[in-house]
């Protein structure tokens, strides 16, 4: 039969896909349960180059970095409406340790495209010791929620994007095609997100997934827009309200429900950054779906052709799905290779 592509989920990977069928001018119907509170829609949105304790530059950060921009640019541009935003990004370094890595670090070639060449310059006013950082360039936030919204909004338009929660059990596949609620496509992708553990057909992904939480909070930061991090980062959103993130917890019980003890901790830090009084105005928590060596996979079933999949975006899901998305489309409709080191295929243990 000639695609017509079912998307199970419609969080940034799900939604990134189905970008990438439109543009294609590939029929797709996408289904989501359509949850007030999903990771995708909790997520901060940053897109950040020099990242982790260890300084350095995110995997192939220039190739997913340049395609975003594009990809969210044109998305931006179809739906009328910005959730991209390029922003400054100040790291200040936390101790002593720290500094001395800096030194070593700053001069890597790797690292020149990134950086900034004034110092951040903080209101110490606003923040607790400012001195000892650096800002980065080619840093960015989406506003997920609004890009979700606005997408779904979009695709229901062109009658294809419903709200159904899809058992396994209810997609049935055969060498033709697959079968969904009395329709058929030529592919299912399943881009669910954490739920993906408990799926049948992909129990034996090794996912390792965390629970992270993210306060919203009040407090005047005298006109600062760029994003901060020291032990926790800040981004100053266009509505006013900041957003303090973000928690890893390996060990869970309530994926649903902050637990008081990150709160704490968050605050903390967020104390310990900002001088200036902050009001935390609410907490959510989601589950960020990691995969084991926090690489995210993609690919076909090995048995069962018609069934793909796209998933472990950890973090990373504002920077790497519109990449990904196209990569996985390629794939299934072209018949491209896989990168080996995202290849589901190829990684399965
Ligand atoms: C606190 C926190 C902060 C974060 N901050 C950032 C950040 O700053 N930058 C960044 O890039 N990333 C961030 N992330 C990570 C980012 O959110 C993830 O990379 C991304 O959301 C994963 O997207 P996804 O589409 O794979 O999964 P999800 O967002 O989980 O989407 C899966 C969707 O599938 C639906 N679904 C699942 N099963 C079914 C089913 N059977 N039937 C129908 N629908 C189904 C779900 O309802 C959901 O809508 C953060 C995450 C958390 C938790």
């Amino acid at each position: 039969m000639s695609p017509r592509f079912l998307i199970i989920g419609q969080g940034l990977a799900g939604t990134a896909l189905a970008w990438r069928l439109w543009e294609r001018q590939v029929p797709f119907l996408i289904v989501d349960r359509n949850e007030a509170v999903t990771c995708s829609k909790v997520a901060a949105g940053l897109i950040t180059p020099i990242t982790g304790m260890r300084l350095t530059v995110s995997w192939r950060y220039d190739v997913f970095y340049r395609e975003a921009l594009r990809f969210y640019r044109a998305c931006g541009k179809r739906l009328q409406q910005r959730f991209f935003f390029p922003r400054g990004y100040v790291r200040l370094l936390k101790n002593e340790p720290e500094i001395a890595k800096w030194h070593k670090r700053r001069r890597d070639p790797d690292m020149q495209p990134f950086l900034h060449r004034q110092a951040p310059g903080l209101n110490s006013d606003v923040f607790h010791d400012p001195q000892n950082g650096f800002q980065q360039r080619h840093a960015a936030w989406l506003d997920t929620t609004a890009y979700l919204k606005a997408s779904r909004g979009f695709f229901e338009s062109l009658n294809s994007c419903t709200t159904a929660d899809v058992k396994p059990s209810d997609v049935r596949d055969d060498a033709e095609g697959v079968g969904w609620s009395g329709q058929r496509f030529s592919h299912v992708i399943w881009a669910q997100g954490w739920s993906a553990e408990k799926h049948p057909l992909f129990h034996w992904v090794p996912f390792q997934s965390a629970l992270g939480t993210i306060l919203t909070v009040k407090a005047d930061l005298r006109g600062e827009t760029r994003i901060l991090n020291r032990g926790c980062w800040l981004l100053p959103r266009n509505d006013g309200t900041l957003r303090v993130g973000s928690t890893y917890e390996w060990q869970f019980n309530d994926p649903n429900t902050p637990s008081a003890d990150q709160v704490q901790k968050l605050e903390a830090t967020l104390h310990s950054l900002l001088k200036a009084p902050a009001q935390i105005t609410a907490a959510q928590t989601a589950v960020r779906p990691i995969i084991k060596n926090r690489q995210a996979l993609m690919g076909t079933h090995p048995t069962h052709p018609r069934v793909a999949f796209l998933n472990g975006l950890g973090s990373k899901g504002s920077l790497r799905s519109p990449w990904l998305a196209r990569h996985l489309i390629e794939h299934l409709l072209d018949g491209t290779t896989i990168d080996a080191e995202m290849d589901l295929q190829q990684n399965s243990i």
